[in-house]
C-alpha cells in the first residue's frame, strides 16, 4: 500500500476531492510519525495510510479520509490537536480528537458492561464519521494482529466482536461488521474457530458446487421470464456468522439444519419486483415450509430488509434466495455510510428504517436530516446520548448516569452501602467536592468512610438521580425510626 494507491482509489471514489490537500496531510502524518515503526517492523505511516484507504473504499468524504491519515498524530507524536487545527482546520481536528478520546475505552470481556460500553462508544464519538474512522483503524489493526502477544490479540479481538461489530450491526453497517467479526474470530475463539473450519471443510465445497449448478438453471428461468433483475450472484455464509448460528439451541451444532450456507442473491430495481421474483421462484421450485421471511414488510431491528425463502432445487437440495432492491442492499452493507454511495452514483437517497429506533431512537431524526440536507454528514452529531454521561469505576467498568450527575449519584448507583458510607470522592485521581458535576470519561473513586453510618440530609439537595434520592430518604427514615424507637423505649 502506497500513497499512489490511495490517490488512485480517491480518483475513483471521491472524484471531487482535493488531492493536493490529501497529499499535504499524508506528508504531515509521515513526518510526524518519522522514525516510528509498527510492532511488525513496518514504518508507522503504513497504518494511517491503510486506514485512509479503507475510508476511501467506503466512499466517505475527503475530510474523513484526511482525518484517517492524521488519526494517530496527537496520541503518538509531539504534535497536538491544536497543531492539526492550525494546519487543517477545526473540523478535521475535531474528528481526530474524537478518535483519540475513543482510544481510552477498553473492554475487559465482562458481558454485564458491554452494553454500556457500546453506548458510551457511540456517545463519545459525537460524530458518525469518528465511528467510521475508528472502525477502519480497528480493521487494519486486526489485519496486522499477528505481531502482537497472544493475550493482547485476544483482548482486542473480543473487544472488536463484542463492542465494534455489535455497534456496526445496530447501525446496519454489514460490510464493516463482517470484516470485524471474521478478522477477530480466529484470535478471539481459537478452539471454536478450528472446530468450525473442520465443519466447513466438509460441507462448503459440495454446497458451492450445488449452488453453481443451480445458478445456471435459475439464470435460464429468469431470462425466459419478464422479471427485472439488476444483479444475480451466489453468496457463501461467512465463518463467524455460521458459527453464531450453529451454537444456537435451535440448531444444536448440526450443520444439516442450516439452509443458508450458500444463498442466491437477487437484486432488483423496485419493491414490487422483489415480490414478482419471489412468485416466479415459488412457481418453479417448491418452498420449504416455514422458511419464508418477509423482512420487507417486517424489517429487522437494524432496518435490514429483504425477502428470504428456502426452496428445493431441481436435485432436491434446499437453498436460500435473498431478494432485495439496490437501496435495501446498500443500507444492509453500509448503513448510514450508504448515503455517500448514493450521492456518488446520483441515484437518490437511502432510507433508514424507523425500526432501528429501538436502539438508536433518534436515527429517524438523522434520516430526516439526510433527506433535507445532502451535506448532512458535516453537521451530523450523535447527540442521542447527550442526556447521558458515561463514567468509569477505578477498575474500568462503565457506569451510565444522567447528565448533571455527581459523585453521590455515582456512589448510590454502585451500591446502597457505598452511597451511605460515602466520605469523599476522587475524580481522575483528584480530590473533588461531592457536588462536582461529572463528565463522560471521568474515572470516579469513592472514598469509603466506615464511621459514617447514614447519609447527610444535605445530599438531598445535591443529588440528580431518583435512585440516589430514594435511597438517601430511606436511610434517613431508618435512622429517625431508630431514634424514635430509642426514645419510646427509654424507661
Ligand atoms: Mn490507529
Amino acid at each position: 500500500m502506497t500513497f499512489e494507491d490511495l490517490k488512485k482509489s480517491m480518483r475513483e471514489n471521491q472524484p471531487d476531492a482535493d488531492l493536493e490537500l490529501v497529499e499535504l496531510a499524508y506528508e504531515y502524518a509521515k513526518e510526524a510519525h518519522e522514525g516510528q515503526t509498527r510492532v511488525s517492523g513496518e514504518p508507522y505511516i503504513t497504518h494511517p495510510l491503510a486506514t485512509a484507504y479503507k475510508l476511501s473504499q467506503l466512499h466517505l468524504d475527503q475530510t474523513t479520509i484526511i482525518a484517517g491519515l492524521l488519526h494517530d498524530v496527537p496520541e503518538d507524536t509531539e504534535r497536538t490537536v491544536e497543531d492539526l487545527a492550525e494546519h487543517f482546520g477545526e473540523e478535521i481536528a475535531f474528528l481526530v480528537e474524537g478518535i483519540t478520546k475513543l482510544g481510552t475505552i477498553k473492554y475487559r470481556g465482562i458481558d454485564r458492561f458491554a452494553e454500556n460500553l457500546r453506548k458510551m462508544f457511540v456517545a463519545m464519538a459525537e460524530d458518525m464519521r469518528v465511528i467510521f474512522i475508528k472502525f477502519a483503524d480497528r480493521i487494519h489493526n486486526l489485519e496486522t494482529l499477528d505481531s502482537l502477544p497472544v493475550v493482547k490479540q485476544q483482548r482486542i479481538a473480543r473487544e472488536s466482536i463484542d463492542i465494534y461489530a455489535a455497534i456496526g450491526e445496530r447501525l446496519s453497517m454489514g460490510r464493516l461488521k463482517d470484516q470485524l467479526e471474521d478478522l477477530s474470530f480466529p484470535y478471539a475463539y481459537p478452539k471454536e474457530y478450528e472446530w468450525l473450519k473442520g465443519i466447513v471443510k466438509h460441507t462448503r465445497p459440495g454446497k458451492k458446487k450445488m449452488m453453481q449448478d443451480f445458478m445456471k438453471v435459475v439464470e435460464k428461468v429468469f431470462k425466459e421470464s419478464d422479471v427485472n433483475i439488476q444483479e444475480l450472484y451466489g453468496r457463501v455464509k461467512r465463518d463467524f456468522s455460521l458459527y453464531k448460528k450453529l451454537i444456537k439451541p435451535k440448531y444444536n451444532n448440526d450443520v444439516d439444519k442450516i439452509h443458508d450456507i450458500v444463498a442466491i442473491r437477487v437484486i432488483v430495481p423496485e419493491i414490487r419486483d422483489c415480490y414478482h421474483v419471489l412468485g416466479l421462484i415459488h412457481q418453479n421450485w417448491k418452498p420449504m415450509p416455514e422458511r419464508f421471511k418477509d423482512y420487507i414488510a417486517q424489517p429487522k431491528l437494524n432496518g435490514y430488509q429483504s425477502l428470504h425463502s428456502v426452496v428445493f432445487t431441481n436435485t432436491g437440495q434446499p437453498i436460500e434466495f435473498q431478494i432485495r432492491t439496490q437501496n435495501m442492499h446498500e443500507i444492509a452493507e453500509y448503513g448510514i455510510a450508504a448515503h455517500f454511495h448514493y450521492k456518488e452514483k446520483g441515484s437518490g437517497k437511502p432510507t433508514l428504517s424507523p425500526e432501528a429506533e429501538v436502539w438508536l431512537e433518534q436515527l429517524q431524526r438523522i434520516q430526516e436530516e439526510i433527506k433535507e440536507n445532502a451535506q448532512f454528514i458535516e453537521t451530523l452529531k450523535l447527540d442521542m446520548f447527550s442526556h447521558r454521561i458515561f463514567v468509569f469505576t477505578p477498575k474500568g467498568d462503565v457506569i451510565d448516569l444522567p447528565d448533571g450527575a455527581n459523585s453521590i449519584d455515582f456512589a448510590y448507583h454502585i451500591h446502597t452501602d457505598v452511597g451511605n458510607h460515602c466520605g469523599g470522592s476522587k475524580v481522575n485521581n483528584k480530590l473533588t467536592s461531592l457536588d462536582h458535576k461529572l463528565q463522560s470519561g471521568d474515572v470516579v473513586d469513592i472514598i469509603i468512610d466506615k464511621k459514617r453510618t447514614s447519609p447527610s440530609e444535605d445530599w438531598l439537595d445535591i443529588v440528580q438521580t431518583h435512585t440516589a434520592r430514594e435511597k438517601i430518604k430511606a436511610a434517613i427514615r431508618k435512622r429517625q425510626q431508630g431514634i424514635i424507637t430509642r426514645l419510646l423505649y427509654r424507661d
